[in-house]
């Protein structure tokens, strides 16, 4: 077996996902970059339909950017080619998850974005977060929605359906999935309080600058 540092990196975050309850059992996925795979764009990422606290290095399998299996007996996750496609258009990025947590779905539902209201929210995940159009699991049409309202952020919201986060390593990608949550619910409690008060146009030029610094990840 091969990559198995990548495989461990993967299987972490899955349980921790599934842990810190971002996820209900099978549901949502994670993958990483298998760094020094160039032109291959090889990924290692969760399989299709299975409990993560069982999860072992053997069942992480590894695709090419295609979508083909290089590596592991299990079938790969549905959502394999919205993983491929990030990283085909994100040289930089190499970590996606995307999951379906209980304020985020709330937003996937009700609202067409989250506003900048927080400064750390615009730090981490670069401003408005957008809910992506609705189309079904693992379809082409969802794949270029979720890519086309991610744009240059680091997070997008997939409506009735979750959420999707990018970053450079797992550890960003899993602060950036907190951070999305976070703010998902400090929004709803604004909305349901009836007032929401954006950041001001100043803060959030100077929180974007820090955002196109890099400061919100390493
Ligand atoms: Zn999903």
């Amino acid at each position: 077996m091969s990559w198995e540092k990548e495989k461990q990196i993967v299987i972490a975050a899955a349980q921790e996902l599934s842990r810190k309850g971002l996820v209900i059992g099978t549901m949502g996925n994670v993958s990483l970059r298998i760094p020094g795979s160039g032109e291959a764009g090889l990924i290692a990422i969760t399989p299709s339909n299975k409990y993560y606290d069982t999860l072992t290095a053997d069942d992480i399998v590894v695709i090419n950017s295609d979508g083909e299996v290089v590596e592991g007996k299990l079938k790969p996750s549905s959502e394999k080619m919205l993983h491929a496609g990030i990283y085909r258009k994100h040289p930089e990025i190499n970590a996606v998850i995307h999951f379906h947590s209980q304020y985020s779905s709330t937003v996937a539902v009700s609202f067409n974005s989250i506003p900048p209201i927080l400064e750390d929210q615009v730090i981490c995940l670069g401003g408005e977060i957008r809910v992506a159009d609705y189309a079904f699991s693992g379809s082409q049409e969802l794949i270029d929605n979720a890519i086309a309202a991610l744009d240059v952020n680091k997070a997008v919201i997939l409506a009735n359906h979750g959420a999707l986060c990018i970053g450079h390593t797992m550890r960003d990608v899993f602060t950036n999935c907190e951070m999305l949550e976070k703010t998902a619910l400090v929004y709803i409690n604004a909305a349901l309080l009836g007032k929401v008060n954006l950041l001001s146009a100043s803060a959030i030029e100077k929180a974007k600058s820090l955002f196109n610094s890099g400061y919100g990840n390493q």
